[in-house]
């Protein structure tokens, strides 16, 4: 593994018309999905949406009704877990407390009865990868938590596997050493080409490391894009609102062709561009940034309102602004000297038709 002509194909993850129930409760709906080889996926949602479901049943510790799932090309769902060669980290790492940490990651190739040097170097190799080699003879509590999350990785990168699963493998892990660690994965990802899927209810863990991601909601896939994509072009009301800040604005469109516009319940009126797709029940929606507060840019359509709150956040000021029964939120970037707006007084807000997207349920 540490000759780059040694590097494993990376492989592709094919999860076709998939049904999972427990009992008779319906956990995963119809998925349908393509992992690439090498890909760093994400399936993010809310708790209990399904993703971990999804990510037992690669591994084999679930069982689906319906469906199948091919890596490369090969289906698994009627091998047992470990004839899979699929790495899984858990959530709480699940380490041997009393072997240290040599034992701990020699503990799946002695399983296996590898022969003894074929371990020592498989060992040897995956905590240097992950930066380790020094601390083999600790036990798990004399490490942090960081350390422990690391050799759980080392633990799976050791039985060499085609595929890595990530079950929030972060969460245990502080706001600061969260961001270090999930560089580190990334990086170790990107030099080893495994296909992985990284399991998370945090949307900034997912946009920072993941090339792709796929939104759960109740057991169904509701989109699945690169980061950017699923924030400027959500396909509903869910994925914008889970993907950062969505201002939301009720109202109906009339009008037809050229003409559309959208009425905001409350007064005010958004001209809707001609190429713009309105599904049935729409509402608009626009991001805290796309808009403009007390100035009204050629491009832009003017929407009256008042100040409800404001919080200071030093690069920008978020702005709550009350929109007939609506508040929605505006950042104002700041600059040295601006003054503040008041609460309770009167604005206009400047929105481009162009930035505002028009979703449904
Ligand atoms: P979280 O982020 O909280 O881990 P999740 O998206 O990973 O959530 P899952 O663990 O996949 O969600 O669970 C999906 C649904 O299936 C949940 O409603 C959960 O209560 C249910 N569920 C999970 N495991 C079982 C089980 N063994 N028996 C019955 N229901 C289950």
């Amino acid at each position: 593994r540490k000759h780059s002509d040694d590097k494993p194909q990376a492989k592709d993850i094919r999860i076709r018309d998939t049904n999972v129930f427990y009992s008779n409760f319906h956990a995963l709906k119809d998925i349908n999905l393509d992992i690439e080889p090498g890909e760093f996926f994400a399936f993010l949602g809310p708790s209990g949406c399904g993703k971990t479901t999804l990510l037992r049943l690669i591994a084999g510790f679930v069982e689906a009704r319906t469906g199948s799932v091919q890596v490369a090309g090969s289906e698994i769902l009627s091998l047992p877990p470990w004839r899979r060669d699929i790495g899984m980290v858990f959530q709480s790492y699940a380490l041997w407390p009393h072997l240290s940490v040599w034992k701990n990651v020699a503990f799946g190739l002695e399983e296996r009865r590898l022969p003894a040097a074929e371990i020592k170097q498989r060992v040897g190799a995956a905590l240097e990868i992950v930066g380790l080699n020094h601390l083999g003879n600790r036990r798990p509590s004399q490490l942090s938590g960081g350390q422990q999350q690391r050799v759980a990785l080392a633990r799976t990168i050791a039985i060499e596997p085609k595929v890595l699963l990530l079950d929030e493998p972060l969460s245990n892990l502080d706001a600061k050493m969260r961001v270090q660690v999930r560089r580190e994965l990334r990086d170790l990802q990107q030099r080893l080409g495994l296909t992985t899927i990284f399991v998370t209810h945090d949307q900034e863990e997912a946009n920072t490391i993941c090339d792709r991601i796929a939104v759960f909601r109740d057991g169904e896939i509701q989109q699945t894009g690169a980061p950017m994509q699923l924030y400027e072009r959500p396909n509903n009301l869910f994925v914008a609102g889970f993907l950062g800040t969505a201002n939301i604005l009720e109202g109906r469109v009339e009008g037809s062709g050229s003409s559309r516009a959208f009425e905001v319940a409350g007064g005010g009126s958004i001209p809707v561009p001609a190429d713009a797709h309105v599904p049935p029940g729409a509402k608009l929606v626009f991001r805290p940034q796309y808009a403009t507060i007390g100035t009204v840019e050629p491009d832009a359509v003017p929407l009256a309102g008042a100040i409800a709150h404001r919080e200071f956040l030093g690069a920008t000021v978020r702005y709550g602004v009350e929109i007939g029964k609506s508040t929605v939120l505006v950042d104002a970037p700041f600059h040295s000297g601006d003054a503040l707006l008041s609460p309770g007084s009167k604005t206009v807000l400047g929105i481009k038709p162009g930035s505002a997207l028009w979703l449904a349920a």
